[in-house]
C-alpha cells in the first residue's frame, strides 16, 4: 500500500497543499537531539503557529505544528499579564482577556497566531498601546542551536547582549528560535466605536490627510480591492475621548453607505476584503502578501492614490489588492533600538496582496509581478518593509528583508550564526 503523504490543515490555502516531507507536534527531546546534531533534514525546519501564512510548511519540508499541544492561556491577576503558549489564536486570546475586561493589541484578524505577534503585530489599537511586541513581558523557546531558554525584558542593569537578544527576538524571532510561550502586558478593555464605509478615490485621499491629525485612540484602515473599503477605529475611552470621537465622525465623508455602529472587541472589527464573488475565493485562490512601510503622506496622498488608481485598474486577478494600516502614535515613541521593528516613524503599512488562481503558474507570475510593480511605485512613499510574511520561495526575499532590518542587519546575522548555526530555522 502506498504511504500517505503527510499535509497539514491549515488557513493558509497554500501551505494546505504542500507535500510534507512529515510534522513534528511537539518539542520532545528527540526533535531536540535532532536539532542540536543537525540532522534534521531537509532545512529549514518550518514552523506553525496561526497557520496563516505561506511559510508554516514548505513543499517536501518538515512542519513543527505547535497549534495542538500548545494552548494553555493563564492569565494573572495580580499583574495584569497573560501567558500564551504558542497554539493559541488571537481569539482565544481577546476571549480570554475580554472575560477579565482586558484586552491586546490584536490586528484585523483574530484567525492568527503568535506569528502575528512575534513579527512586530500592527493593530487598530497600536497608536495607542504600541505594536504587539512592545507588550511583551517574557518569552521561552528553543533556540536553533536546540538550546532551551527564557528571557525577560531588559531593565537598566541588563548587559548590551541581553538587550541585543531581546531586540532580535522582538520582530526576527522565526530566525532564531521556536517560541513556545510569552508573557504578555494587557490593557483596560473599552468599547470601540467602529465607522465604515465605501470611498471613491478623491474621497480616499482627503480621508488619508486628514487621519495623519488624528489623536491616538483613532486609527484608520482600508482596502482596496473592487471597490475602496475603509474602517476608522476609535477607542471610547472616557467621556472627553467619546466627545472627540463625535467631532471626528463628523468631519468623515457623508457616503451613503456608511455606517457607524459599537463593537465590544477588536474581534467584531468589519473584513476589508471583498469576497462575493459568487465563488468560494479560499478554496480556489493563492495569495502572497507583501507590507511596505512608509511616514506621512500629506499632499502627496493624491498623487499616490492616482497611481495605485491605475494599477489597481491594470490588476491580473480581481482578488489582487492594495490595503494599508495606520501606525504612528505611541507605537513612533519607542526607540527603534529596543526591537526589530526599526521603522519607528513609519505612519502608514500598506500591504499588497497578489492572487491568482490555485496552480495556475502563468496567472502566479502576473500577480506576482504585478505586486513588485506597485511595491516599486509605492517606494519612494513608503521605503521600509514589515516582514510579517516570510518568501524565501520568492526573488525579491532577500531584497525585503534588508529593507525590513536595514542597519541592524549585521547584528541580527552574528546572532544567527551563534544561535541556530546550523541552519535549522529560515535563513535570514
Ligand atoms: C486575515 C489576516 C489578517 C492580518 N492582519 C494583520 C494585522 O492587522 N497586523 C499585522 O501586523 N499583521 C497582520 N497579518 C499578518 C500576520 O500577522 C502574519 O502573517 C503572521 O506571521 C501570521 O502568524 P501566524 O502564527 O498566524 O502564521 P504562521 O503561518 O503559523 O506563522 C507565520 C511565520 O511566523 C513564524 N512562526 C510562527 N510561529 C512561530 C513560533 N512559535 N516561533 C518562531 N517562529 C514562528 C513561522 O516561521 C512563519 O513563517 C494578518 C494576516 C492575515 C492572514
Amino acid at each position: 500500500m502506498e504511504k500517505a503523504i503527510p499535509k497539514i490543515l491549515v488557513p493558509n490555502t497554500q501551505a494546505r497543499n504542500f507535500n510534507l516531507a512529515g510534522v513534528h507536534n511537539e518539542i520532545n527531546p528527540s526533535l531536540i537531539t535532532l536539532i542540536k546534531e543537525g540532522k534534521l533534514n531537509p532545512k529549514p525546519l518550518m514552523v506553525c503557529s496561526g497557520g496563516t501564512s505561506t511559510r508554516c510548511a514548505s513543499e517536501n519540508h518538515w512542519t513543527l505544528d505547535l497549534r495542538d499541544q500548545y494552548k494553555s492561556i493563564k492569565f494573572d491577576h495580580s499583574k495584569n499579564e497573560v501567558v500564551i503558549e504558542a497554539g493559541v489564536t488571537m481569539k482565544e486570546l481577546i476571549l480570554k482577556l475580554s472575560k477579565e475586561k482586558r484586552t491586546f493589541p490584536i490586528g484585523l484578524s483574530g484567525s492568527t497566531g503568535i506569528g502575528y505577534i512575534l513579527t512586530g503585530g500592527i493593530s487598530p489599537l497600536s497608536r495607542s498601546y504600541g505594536l504587539a511586541i512592545d507588550n511583551i513581558i517574557d518569552i521561552k523557546g528553543v533556540w536553533g542551536n536546540g538550546n532551551i531558554f527564557k528571557i525577560s525584558k531588559p531593565n537598566l542593569k541588563s548587559s548590551i547582549d541581553e538587550k541585543f537578544l531581546w531586540r532580535a527576538l522582538c520582530g526576527a524571532a522565526p530566525f532564531l528560535a521556536i517560541i513556545t510561550s510569552l508573557r504578555l502586558k494587557t490593557q483596560s478593555k473599552n468599547s470601540i466605536y467602529v465607522w465604515e464605509s465605501v470611498l471613491n478615490p478623491m474621497q480616499l485621499a482627503d480621508l488619508i490627510i486628514r487621519a495623519e491629525d488624528w489623536p491616538h485612540y483613532a486609527s484608520l484602515s482600508w482596502s482596496w480591492q473592487k471597490y475602496i473599503k475603509v474602517s476608522a477605529v476609535f477607542e471610547i475611552k472616557d467621556s472627553k475621548t467619546a466627545k472627540g470621537i463625535d467631532l471626528l465622525i463628523d468631519e468623515l465623508p457623508k457616503t451613503k453607505g456608511s455606517k457607524s455602529y459599537i463593537i465590544s472587541t477588536l474581534l467584531d472589527l468589519p473584513n476589508l476584503n471583498y469576497s462575493d464573488s459568487g465563488f468560494s475565493v479560499e478554496r480556489k485562490k493563492y495569495s502572497e502578501v507583501l507590507g511596505i512601510l512608509g511616514n506621512k503622506w500629506g499632499n502627496k496622498a493624491y498623487e499616490v492614490v492616482n497611481k495605485l488608481e491605475s494599477l489597481m485598474n491594470q490588476r491580473p486577478d480581481i482578488c489582487c489588492s492594495i490595503s494599508a494600516q495606520q501606525l504612528g502614535g505611541y507605537t513612533s515613541t519607542i526607540s527603534k533600538e529596543t526591537t526589530s521593528f526599526i521603522h519607528r516613524d513609519s505612519v502608514w503599512k500598506p500591504w499588497i496582496t497578489a492572487s491568482w488562481e490555485a496552480e495556475d503558474h502563468f496567472s502566479k507570475n502576473k500577480s506576482l509581478e504585478w505586486l513588485e510593480e506597485v511595491w516599486k511605485s509605492m517606494e519612494p512613499i513608503c521605503p521600509g518593509v514589515h516582514l510579517a510574511q516570510l518568501h524565501h520561495h520568492l526573488s525579491w526575499h532577500k531584497k525585503e528583508t534588508n529593507a525590513a532590518f536595514n542597519d541592524w542587519m549585521p547584528t541580527l546575522q552574528k546572532l544567527k550564526s551563534k544561535y541556530d548555526p546550523k541552519g535549522i530555522l529560515p535563513s535570514i
